[in-house]
């Protein structure tokens, strides 16, 4: 292949060194411990655009829920929403559902092997069917994300593809993760790729000295970076307001805290269906009533976001009229529900609910 030629690299001992590397410093993630397709395909579907720290939380209590495809189909969207909560995209969830729901009814709830016939599934792309069809059943196909990307190209001293850039670099990088690919040992020669760009050949600052690539590396750090994305700033304003239902229990004997909260309409463009805290009408809430102010980020743009405390009688006057439903909401059950990540830690903050893993929600949320 042309402009592969030109660095005629040493294949063989490239992937000695990756899975000697591999082996000594791999992750010990929870994913990693099956060969169970379905349970490769959630942790491949949650790892993306969601740091991994984030997601060991959420997958272990995602496959404790639904251990098999059929559970998952099974289950009602919103329980499936709910588990996703904290790890954001939620449309990767519906499609997730979606799937599984589709295999159920027309394969049997038996995941296709082949990675050809894993991409005709609805949700998964090149990406994921080449990561489940080489780690569950050793099918010799480069898988391609982001990281084997960058380190493709810092290895070969190409010019990192833009999201407007190269299909024809893409294709090209695709075919010389191809053509390094170890198919001994397809799986971990997979996963090496992306460990060692998560790890090492990191976005700002690669670790060339401890790489064990670096004998072969055309570029050793010394590579242009695709500058970040810059992110925008955007003010938002929720109203907080809770009551205590003291007519709670058969007897009306206990009391229970509950939350207004309402539901995104079905057809908004981000985060449909979830359930939130009422917008305000306006953001700029004066600093005598303001309960609390949280940072919160959604793909390209930081909100910055004031919540205020706001009485029962108030909500209609302050709050934006819903386009979906609003409900009181008993704390117990909102903590099952699927909300959006920043209602969620708005909640956990004001200490109504327990705190999300890491207290993090991952940067994107929609
Ligand atoms: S030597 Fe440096 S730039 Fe090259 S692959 Fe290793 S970490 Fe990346």
């Amino acid at each position: 292949m042309a402009g592969q030629k030109d660095i005629a690299p040493p294949f063989a001992t490239l992937r000695r060194a990756l899975l000697l590397w591999y082996r000594k410093n791999r992750r010990d993630l929870p994913w990693r411990k099956s060969r169970d397709p379905y349970a490769i395909w959630v942790s491949e579907i949650m790892l993306q655009q969601t740091r991994v720290a984030v997601v060991i939380e959420r997958y272990q209590a995602f496959v404790e829920r639904f251990p098999t495809l059929l559970a998952l189909a099974l289950a009602p969207e919103q329980e499936v929403l709910a588990l996703w909560s904290g790890l954001g995209y939620y449309r990767r969830a519906r499609m997730l559902h979606k799937a599984a729901q589709y295999v159920t009814e027309t394969q049997h709830g038996t995941l296709p092997t082949t990675a050809a016939e894993l991409r005709t599934l609805p949700g998964i792309g090149d990406y994921t069917a080449a990561a489940i069809a080489s780690i569950a059943h050793g099918e010799p196909i480069a898988v391609v994300d982001g990281n084997v990307e960058r380190v493709v190209c810092r290895l070969a001293g190409w010019e990192a593809p833009t999201k407007t850039q190269s299909t024809a670099l893409r294709k090209r990088v695709a075919e010389f993760a191809q053509q390094m690919l170890d198919r001994l040992h397809v799986g971990d020669f997979n996963q090496a790729m992306m460990e060692l760009g998560a790890l090492v050949c990191t976005p700002r600052s690669p670790q060339c000295l401890t790489c064990p690539l670096r004998k072969h590396c055309k570029t050793r750090g010394e590579h242009k970076t695709a500058p970040r994305a810059r992110m925008r700033s955007q003010e938002a304003g929720y109203a907080l307001t809770v009551r205590t239902n003291a007519a709670y229990g058969k007897d009306g004997s206990r009391s229970q805290r509950e939350v207004l909260l309402e539901q995104r309409p079905a057809e908004a463009t981000v985060m449909p269906g979830l359930w939130e805290l009422p917008p305000l009408r306006d953001p700029a809430v004066p600093e005598s009533v303001l309960r609390l102010t949280v940072r919160h980020a959604i793909m390209q743009v930081n909100y910055y976001v004031r919540i205020r405390t706001v009485f029962e009688d108030d909500v209609e006057r302050l709050a934006i009229e819903p386009a979906g439903e609003r409900r009181w909401v008993p704390l117990d059950t909102a903590a099952t529900m699927a909300l959006t990540g920043l209602a969620r830690k708005v909640l956990a903050r004001t200490h109504l609910l327990p705190a999300p893993p890491l207290d993090t929600v991952a940067p994107g949320t929609p």
